[in-house]
């Protein structure tokens, strides 16, 4: 057990969970956002990562359709779908993918991990992961803003 573990007085073992993805976020006025909608493995810097968009998205739509549900349904329209995609993938590609490569071939005892999964067949993997998932540095910093900057909403819309 790690010193850190050790010397704790107190411990909690809390399992590690996603969710099902549902078919929208919005119900009329209210819509989820976060967690709430998409409680995913925090793996492959996901998760916080999918909140944080979450919220510039609905920034944007807000700021193009108003405080109103017509906002509300573009911002689900948008992120919805392909973050629930996102989730299912969580389950089985990256880290967690790798684990289970791992586990599938030796159960988890191995004495180096490069007898049970060559490095050139776990960088394989990982760039299959990031390429869907769209870690591209060039791709994503070429993306223009969806915010002007300096640009306020106010709540009558
Ligand atoms: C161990 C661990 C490691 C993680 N690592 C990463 C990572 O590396 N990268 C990454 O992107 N994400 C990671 N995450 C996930 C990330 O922490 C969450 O995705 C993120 O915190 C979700 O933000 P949220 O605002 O949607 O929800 P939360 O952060 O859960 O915020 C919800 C808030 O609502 C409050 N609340 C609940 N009920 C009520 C109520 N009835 N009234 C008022 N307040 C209420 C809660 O107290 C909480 O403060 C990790 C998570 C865990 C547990």
């Amino acid at each position: 057990m790690p010193t850190l573990l050790r010397g704790a007085e107190t411990a909690f073992e809390n399992r590690m969970i996603d969710r099902d993805p549902i078919p929208t976020w919005q119900d009329g006025n209210v819509a989820l956002l976060g967690d709430a909608a998409h409680a995913m493995y925090p793996a492959g810097s996901n998760d916080a990562t999918q909140a944080t968009v979450d919220g510039r998205v609905l920034a944007a739509k807000i700021l193009e359709h108003g405080v109103n549900a017509e906002a509300l349904a573009a911002y689900d329209q948008e992120l919805c779908g392909p973050v629930s995609e996102l989730v299912l993938r969580n389950r089985r590609a990256g880290p967690f993918g790798l684990l289970n490569i791992v586990d599938e071939r030796c159960g988890g005892m191995f004495d180096s991990i490069d007898g049970v999964i060559p490095q050139a067949e776990h960088a394989a993997f990982m760039a299959g992961y990031k390429a869907a998932a769209g870690f591209a540095v060039e791709t994503l910093n070429a993306v223009p803003t969806i915010i002007e900057k300096g640009l306020r909403v106010s709540a009558s819309g």
